[in-house]
């Protein structure tokens, strides 16, 4: 048996947890503060604390949730991909990103993983062509953003956004994601704010409408990639469950419900969903959605043929979508090199 994952307590866990090995009321939260607000990643780190409680945290609670096997950092050095083990032996990926000045000022994002591989089974994602392997624990995802945190702030950066589109539907895993989120959110602690975050999902409808009444503020982000349900069956095979016309129906519910703007992702993949056609179709679907269409032009993987628009091309596609008044970024190409871009993650065995 594996010690129980320190991240994986909520607070009134955590306390519960060492005032019953004796000690007073407030030395849980002495451990939460270190954990959360100092970022100690190890015992020996908790120096205001006694050597002998120190050593009984780690005896009984497991600190290393994340291994870190490989980092690797892209030739210009604004992305950093770390392979980790857990504690079964399974892997997962997260990417930290350097954005400079965007918004008037310099930003890190950690992009985390929800699961170990994905079931979603998108024929263009490299998560998805490995398949499900396990759920991750809202310890394992909390332990991602930590790290990321530490990582920087040890560089003497900060962390300034969190996106949930790592390996993994996090939907999927929507119990355990939203917990995750809360416990970073909590003010007493990380105090990470909400709208910092992102949530990615391929658009699991009914947790859509779940999600609008969750009176959470985070931002919500779909994998539309196509705006007819042939096409897009084709690709993301959760359509044929959840057809564009409902997802859509969902997506206007949490505009409504949350007054918050939804971002479309659309991977940009040469003749086949870049066309100005489709860029027509898209924009009669989304007609009157309060929304932005982040376009990224298809980051390679092993087992799909697809090719990546050009940047003519994409211009022409935003272009298209604009003219009939809806947003659209293309995102550069980022971390292609060491295989973090979009869809890229992917573990090792
Ligand atoms: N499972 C979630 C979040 C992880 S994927 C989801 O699907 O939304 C993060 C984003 O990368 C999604 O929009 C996904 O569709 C996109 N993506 C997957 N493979 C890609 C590829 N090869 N190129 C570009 N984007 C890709
Ligand atoms: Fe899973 Fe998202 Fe990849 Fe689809 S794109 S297989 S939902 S991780």
């Amino acid at each position: 048996m594996t010690n129980p994952l320190i991240y994986d307590f909520d607070f009134p866990e955590l306390a519960a947890r060492v005032k019953s090995w004796g000690e007073p009321k407030f030395r849980g939260k002495q451990v939460w503060d270190g954990l959360y607000k100092n970022l100690w990643t190890t015992p020996e780190e908790f120096t205001n604390l006694s050597k002998s409680l120190r050593e009984k945290m780690g005896e009984l609670l497991k600190f290393d949730v994340l291994k870190p096997v490989v980092t690797q950092e892209s030739k210009d050095g604004d992305t950093r991909k770390t392979l980790f083990e857990l504690h079964d032996g399974q892997q997962i990926e997260t990417v930290i990103m350097h954005y400079d000045r965007e918004e008037g000022q310099d930003r890190n994002t950690v992009c985390i993983s929800t699961q170990v591989g994905c079931g979603m089974g998108c024929k263009f994602c490299a998560t998805g062509q490995m398949g499900f392997k396990r759920q991750l624990s809202s310890g394992e995802i909390v332990a991602q953003v930590i790290y990321a945190a530490r990582e920087l702030q040890d560089a003497g950066e900060t962390l300034t956004n969190v996106v949930v589109m790592g390996m993994g539907e996090p939907f999927h895993n929507y119990e355990t994601t939203l917990e995750a989120l809360a416990r970073l959110n909590d003010e007493n602690g990380f105090n990470f704010g909400a709208r910092r975050f992102t949530i990615s999902t391929v658009g699991l409808v009914p947790l859509i409408w779940k999600f609008a009444d969750a009176g959470v503020q985070y931002n919500l982000a779909i994998s539309l990639h196509a705006a007819e349900d042939e096409l897009r069956s084709s690709m993301l095979p959760i359509n044929d469950k959840h057809p564009i016309n409902k997802l859509l129906e969902a997506c206007r519910y949490y505009v409504e419900q949350t007054s918050r703007k939804i971002t479309f992702e659309w991977a940009l993949i040469e003749g086949v969903n870049d066309t100005p056609e489709q860029a027509y179709i898209l924009a009669r679907k989304l007609k009157g959605l309060m929304c932005h269409v982040n376009a990224i032009p298809l980051n390679p993987t092993q087992g799909f043929h697809g090719q990546s628009t050009d940047n003519d091309r994409a211009k022409i596609f935003k272009e298209t979508l604009e003219q009939v008044g809806i947003t659209c970024t293309i995102r550069a190409h980022r971390g292609i090199d060491i295989q973090a871009g979009c869809g890229q993650l992917a573990s090792r065995l």
